[in-house]
């Protein structure tokens, strides 16, 4: 497998642990499903590593129209290549390792540049100065107030899964690396709480409390990879979030290093572990998504469910268009129902992951709806009918409900890995637009529209159920012309999702990729008030600057 700049370490997991060994092909088992004459994708090997722009400090930490004295100071000290930029790296090492071992400083240049990116395509990398992989709150808080005294940046990062470009290095920086804090800390049945470290893996953590009867729910496409500090600062969704809603619904409180008011590389305690709780404002709400804009997220505790029983019920629908597969999930919404997942994925994606994993899957349809039903009993029966019924308002090729578990979570396995499968042809631009759901035949008509217009070859995949779509935007490696027209494909549909009343991000957040698109959606008081808070939380502007705002 190809391996790019900045590779984070799902790559690697992603040969070695998944899928699931292949099961029976798509409708064999019982014959129950169309078979499906597979279109064949263009398999091309050699994925180019992604242009990388040299990102100035001035332009990441100037951001629009405000720029503090501190900024300047940061912007100035910290000019990639210089002899000040030398001596800054010296000073900082020099400083890092009077109390935080040696052995956690990194500074070979490589191992420094595969820490310094994130997933996303395109958005701009600076050079770090160097990376700490830090194994303790008070590693990260000394960090920390190292970096304020010597007015360093600090780039925070979980696994670099993150499609914004919201982990990415800027010059000069420190990257503070959070995998290795990956303990459980406590893990509370009788409460259903649990603490753990940021570094855990979302996956992990699942195994573990799943053991005790416990489950936490959220759970991004990239489970197996991404850490829950990671999840808590993008927000991250998933794919049963239609249902049991996105990570925020369980970040109880948390501690974090902030500084400002707190004073740099101070521990905060924010939150409260009760079921209820309205003691002063919700700093801990405003730190989830907040991408490591204003401190380091350095404990969470988490809200937990009691392990689900029994297998969930999935229903497949295929179709014959984007638009058709559109209007069964408006209608699924429209009738009141909630399936514990509802995923869309075209011909493409599948094409993409059969043609790496070999899973035996075969579609004769552009797109897949997979539904999943978790009620047990008969209730759950019933809800399955009721969906199965709402997709027949798409007009689909067919639709239902399948009784082969493999053979569902094979296809489910498929959605999950889709969007790895695409990268492996090129350079995938990825959206992550969110419209109201019964925009959402009309978003998808748009998308295959603009797509079209610029002459971009587009795969789709959703959390369908939430109105949350992800068109990936591919491009041959090399091509400018088209990386050129996917871009400007991208920035179109951010404004349609925005005309239909929807957002340009619902879940991988704004980063680097999506600043100018969140600035064209928010109301500028809006705007006003997020600066504010940012000014007022960092006034020096060095927890991740030039991200977000
Ligand atoms: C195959 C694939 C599938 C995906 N599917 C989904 C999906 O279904 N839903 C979804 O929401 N996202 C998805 N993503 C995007 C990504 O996985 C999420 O955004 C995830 O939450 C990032 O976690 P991470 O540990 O990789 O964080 P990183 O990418 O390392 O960092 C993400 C952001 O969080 C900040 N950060 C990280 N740790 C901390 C911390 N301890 N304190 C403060 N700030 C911190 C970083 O600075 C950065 O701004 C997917 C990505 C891939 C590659």
């Amino acid at each position: 497998m190809t391996v790019r700049t900045g590779s984070p370490a799902w790559r690697a997991r992603a040969s070695e642990d998944r899928p699931p060994d292949a099961p029976p092909r798509l409708g064999e088992s019982r014959g129950r499903h169309q078979r499906c004459g597979v279109v064949p994708a263009t398999s091309q090997s050699g994925v180019e590593p992604p242009t990388v722009e040299r990102m100035t400090t001035r332009s990441q930490t100037t951001g629009t129209t405000e720029t503090t004295e501190t900024t300047e100071t940061t912007e100035t000290t910290l000019t990639t290549g210089s002899a000040e930029t030398t001596g800054t790296v010296a000073a900082l090492f020099e400083a890092l390792s009077r109390t935080i071992p040696a052995k956690r400083l990194i500074t070979d240049r490589d191992v420094v540049a595969s820490l310094s990116a994130d997933d996303a395509e395109w958005a701009p990398v600076g050079q770090a100065a160097l990376a700490l992989r830090a194994r303790s709150e008070s590693e990260v808080a000394e960090a920390v107030r190292i970096c304020a005294d010597l007015r360093v940046p600090v780039v925070p990062r979980g696994a670099g899964t993150g499609l914004s470009g919201g982990a990415n290095a800027v010059d000069g920086c420190l990257v503070l690396d959070l995998s290795k804090m990956d303990q459980v800390v406590e893990i509370d049945g009788d409460n259903l709480v649990c603490v753990v470290q940021p570094g855990i893996v979302n996956d992990d953590l699942k195994a573990i409390l799943h053991e005790q009867g416990l489950w936490y729910p959220p759970d991004p496409a990239s489970a197996p990879w991404s850490t829950i500090g990671g999840n808590v600062a993008t927000n991250a969704g998933g794919l049963c979030c239609v249902k049991y809603g996105v990570t925020r619904d369980y970040v109880l409180g948390m501690r974090a290093v902030m500084g400002g008011p707190a004073g740099y590389g101070n521990v905060v305690r924010l939150g409260r572990r009760t079921a209820k709780g309205v003691a002063g404002l919700d700093i801990s709400g405003l730190m989830v998504g907040s991408e490591g804009t204003l401190g380091i997220v350095t404990e969470v505790t988490l809200r937990l469910r009691p392990a689900p029983k029994g297998t969930p019920r999935t229903i497949v629908g295929a179709f014959g268009s984007l638009v058709d597969a559109g209007r069964a999930v408006a209608a699924v919404t429209r009738r009141g129902l909630t399936p514990s997942a509802l995923e869309l994925l075209d011909h493409e994606c599948l094409q993409a992951v059969e043609d790496w994993k070999h899973l035996g899957l075969e579609a004769d349809a552009q797109v897949l709806l997979l539904a999943r039903v978790d009620t047990p009993g008969e209730g759950g029966a019933d809800e399955a009918r009721a969906v199965a019924a709402a997709f027949e308002e798409g007009d689909p090729l067919w639709a239902l409900e399948s009784s082969d578990d493999a053979e569902a979570e094979t296809l489910f396995a498929a959605r999950r890995l889709a969007y790895p499968a695409l990268e492996r042809l090129g350079p995938v631009l990825t959206e992550d637009i969110c419209v109201p759901r019964s925009a959402l035949p009309t978003m998808l008509g748009m998308l295959v529209e603009i797509a079209a217009r610029h002459g971009v070859r587009m795969a789709t995949i959703a959390h369908a159920g939430d109105g949350n779509l992800h068109p990936l935007l591919l491009t041959p490696p090399g091509d400018d012309g088209a990386r050129e027209a996917a871009q400007a494909a991208f920035e179109e549909m951010l404004d349609g999702a925005i005309a239909l009343g929807g957002t340009v991000t619902g879940e991988h957040g704004v980063g680097l990729l999506k600043r100018a698109g969140m600035e064209r959606e928010l109301d500028p008081r809006s705007l006003a008030v997020q600066r504010a808070v940012k000014q007022t939380l960092d006034p020096l502007n060095i927890f991740n600057p030039g991200k977000v705002l």
